[in-house]
């Protein structure tokens, strides 16, 4: 799709061609987007959003990129990645925590050990971002972002008004939202427990020192393929009885330290992961009658 040149004029530097996704993505693949905003605020992504639907340009946002494997040959329309005026914590009361929706998880549970904040230890085994995180209401070790969430303030796509959704208005789900695909989210606050900041650091750590243990790193992952079927029955259980750990595409394999972790070894293509994702939710089919659900976001072409 050709724009005109103004968009280029209006949105100078945070507008671009032909970016790779790659760098944007944990599994390090992915084909290019056709188009990439970096919004340098609030007005300017709106502004975006206006000339976007005026031009029919399909517009895609992307957090972290922790939980999104990119398609080979990349993402048609705009993909729009907030920038780093969405990135900061601030407090608004004793235990209420405001952020942007860029801010990383990790920095999040920072914020809430250093003001004595607890309930926001489990992000910091999260490497994604905060608008990523409610989007999946993603968690870990009993813990999930619906337990500490007070409300989300998005902008929807198709009128270009910003709202504010409180939590009790959120359906949240295992791993997912009932949120309608046309929002944006902004940024969000949060509550926690006023407690002892040197319980909450200690809490971290060890589940953090948890996650090591069980989890592998410093791999091209992005974290569980599949969602659990429920607490007893996970993923990783039904991948390993069906016999798939050792199963291979390309160069796209499974971790051995967690069989429900695909891993890009440097030199897999988006195909590989995708072709190994099928392989093994037909294995796991075929031999526990278990249809396997996604936990990763797939884009592109
Ligand atoms: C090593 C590793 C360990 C992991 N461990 C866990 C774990 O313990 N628990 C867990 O739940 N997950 C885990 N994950 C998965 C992942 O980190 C989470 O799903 C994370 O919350 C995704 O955030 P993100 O910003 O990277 O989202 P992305 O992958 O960028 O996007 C995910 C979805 O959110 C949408 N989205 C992102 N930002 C916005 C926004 N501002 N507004 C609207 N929609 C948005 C995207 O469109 C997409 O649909 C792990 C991943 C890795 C790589």
């Amino acid at each position: 799709m050709n724009l005109n040149n103004n968009f280029f004029e209006k949105f100078e530097n945070n507008f671009n061609k032909d970016v790779n996704l790659s760098n944007y993505s944990w599994f390090n693949l992915g084909g290019n987007a056709e188009y990439f905003f970096k919004p340098k605020d609030k007005n300017q992504l709106i502004e975006f959003l206006k000339e976007a639907k005026k031009n029919n340009l399909k517009t895609t946002i992307l957090g972290a990129g922790s939980n999104t494997l990119v398609r080979d040959n990349g993402v048609k329309g705009a993909v729009i990645k907030l920038g780093t005026s969405f990135s900061y914590t601030k407090l608004i009361d004793n235990n209420i925590i405001e952020t942007g929706a860029a801010t990383l998880d990790r920095k999040v549970s920072n914020f809430a050990t250093e003001n004595g904040i607890a309930n926001f230890e489990f992000l910091s085994c999260i490497p994604g971002s905060i608008g990523g995180a409610i989007i999946m209401n993603s968690g870990c070790y009993e813990n999930d972002v619906s337990k500490i969430l007070t409300s989300i303030q998005v902008i929807d796509k198709n009128d270009f008004t910003e709202k504010e959704i409180k939590k009790e208005d959120i359906n949240f789900l295992y791993r997912g939202t009932d949120l309608k695909k046309d929002l944006i989210i902004i940024s969000a606050k949060f509550n926690g427990l006023i407690s002892e900041k040197n319980k909450i650091e200690k809490k971290k750590l060890e589940l953090i020192e948890r996650k090591k243990i069980s989890q592998p790193s410093q791999i091209k992952t992005c974290g569980s393929t599949f969602k659990n079927l429920n607490k007893d029955k996970k993923a990783w259980m039904l991948i390993k009885e069906s016999g798939c750990i050792n199963f291979k595409e390309g160069d796209a394999t499974i971790s051995q330290k967690h069989c429900n972790f695909f891993v890009n070894n440097g030199k897999a293509k988006s195909k590989d992961i995708e072709n190994l994702i099928k392989k093994v939710k037909k294995t796991v089919y075929d031999k526990t009658g278990v249809n396997l659900e996604l936990e990763i976001k797939i884009i592109g072409e």
